[in-house]
């Protein structure tokens, strides 16, 4: 998980932090000194995409389907798609096992006041079977903004 922090009042970024615990961040875009101000909510909140797609993949009941596999003209997931074969017609065939990944967010207020919602960003694995691939465990958490 890493935090990254903005300024309230010029929405300058001003960088990542391990914990939300560091302080002592300064914007160089306004001058005004940040340290008081990081629990505000003036940040938002990262996750490992490569250690969530390592979990997942090692999952017995995971499953991918082959974009190859697909029969023409039907169109039944997401995979039969023109945008999705667009991508990736133009792919070197080496790359026959990638992956694609569709994102969404919604907001969710989470407590009263100005900045009383939080949006978390998810994504599924195109790949997966459809009946994995929209299950809540296989559904994986990219970033939270708060605002
Ligand atoms: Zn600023």
């Amino acid at each position: 998980m890493q935090f990254h922090f903005y300024c309230g009042d010029c929405d300058q970024y001003l960088g990542e932090k391990q914990s939300f615990k560091e302080s002592s961040v300064n914007c160089e875009g306004c001058s005004v000194c940040r340290v008081d101000n990081l629990a505000d909510g003036n940040f938002f909140v990262t996750f490992s995409v490569r250690e969530q797609l390592e979990e997942l993949l090692k999952r017995p009941d995971v499953k991918t389907v082959s974009r190859l596999d697909r029969i023409d003209g039907r169109i039944a997931d997401i995979l039969d798609g023109a945008l999705y074969k667009n991508v990736f017609e133009d792919l070197d065939p080496v790359c026959e096992n990638a992956l694609s990944i569709t994102f969404n967010t919604d907001g969710v207020a989470v407590w009263s006041g100005p900045r009383g919602s939080m949006w978390p960003i998810l994504y599924v694995i195109n790949e997966l079977v459809p009946q994995i691939r929209f299950k809540p465990e296989s559904t994986l958490l990219c970033a939270l903004f708060y605002g």
